[in-house]
């Protein structure tokens, strides 16, 4: 059995990733599992422990961090994200496709780290968008959302270091260009090459 492939979905903060993932778990047409980050930030209403996040105290999360349990982490807006490493790995082994949905500087790691991985970069349709999501959002006040603005314009910049850049105009748009992108990846001559010697062989003998 081959290994499954590691997809990572990243792109500034109120661009929709989480939306977009969203979108992609809603459908039938992929077998991607999704990797649940650890965290050190409060629950929000709804959010279900395993399901959203693994909930961990500071101390819980830098024990992880000591004892590289994670293959990324980074802090955003004073909580620690990452992603813990067995689970990803226990995935790719059974040959299953897995998604990351992280900020930026978490993918950054994940490339020196897993350079074989599928970076995704999901843009906003503008600044001007960018800019209404996160008001729209409501959970943040000016000056946050200001500096988010900032952090995105810098983000931008890293779009090419990914494989592929998705503009989230709609989300079904989006999820459909990430679909495409998947099948497209299994598609690789690497990936065709030993089942075509294999029947060949087959043929042969
Ligand atoms: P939220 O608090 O809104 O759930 O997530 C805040 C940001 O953290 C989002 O941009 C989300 O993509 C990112 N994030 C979630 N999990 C991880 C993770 O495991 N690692 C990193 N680097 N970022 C993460």
């Amino acid at each position: 059995m081959s290994r499954g492939i590691l997809f990572v979905l990243s792109g500034p903060s109120g661009v929709g990733k989480g939306t977009v993932r969203a979108e992609l778990f809603s459908r039938a047409n992929h077998k991607l599992v999704y990797s649940v980050s650890a965290t050190t930030r409060i629950a929000r209403k709804g959010e279900v422990e395993g399901v959203d996040y693994f909930f961990k105290t500071q101390e819980e999360f830098e024990k992880m961090i000591a004892n590289r349990a994670l293959i990324e982490y980074a802090q955003f807006v004073g909580n620690y994200y990452g992603t813990p490493l067995d689970y990803v790995e226990k995935m790719l082994d059974e040959g299953q496709d897995v998604i990351l949905e992280i900020e930026v500087q978490g993918a950054t790691q994940v490339k020196r780290l897993l350079p074989e991985a599928v970076f995704i970069f999901l843009a906003p349709p503008s600044l001007k968008e960018l800019r209404r999501r996160l008001v729209g959002r409501g959970t943040e006040d000016t000056e946050v959302i200001s500096g988010r603005i900032n952090t995105a314009i810098r983000e931008l910049f890293l779009m090419s270091e990914y494989d592929y850049t998705v503009i989230n105009d709609t989300v079904e748009q989006a999820a459909d260009k990430i679909i495409a992108i998947i099948k497209a990846e299994h598609l690789r001559t690497k990936y065709i090459e030993s089942t075509i010697r294999e029947r060949i062989m087959e043929e042969l003998v």
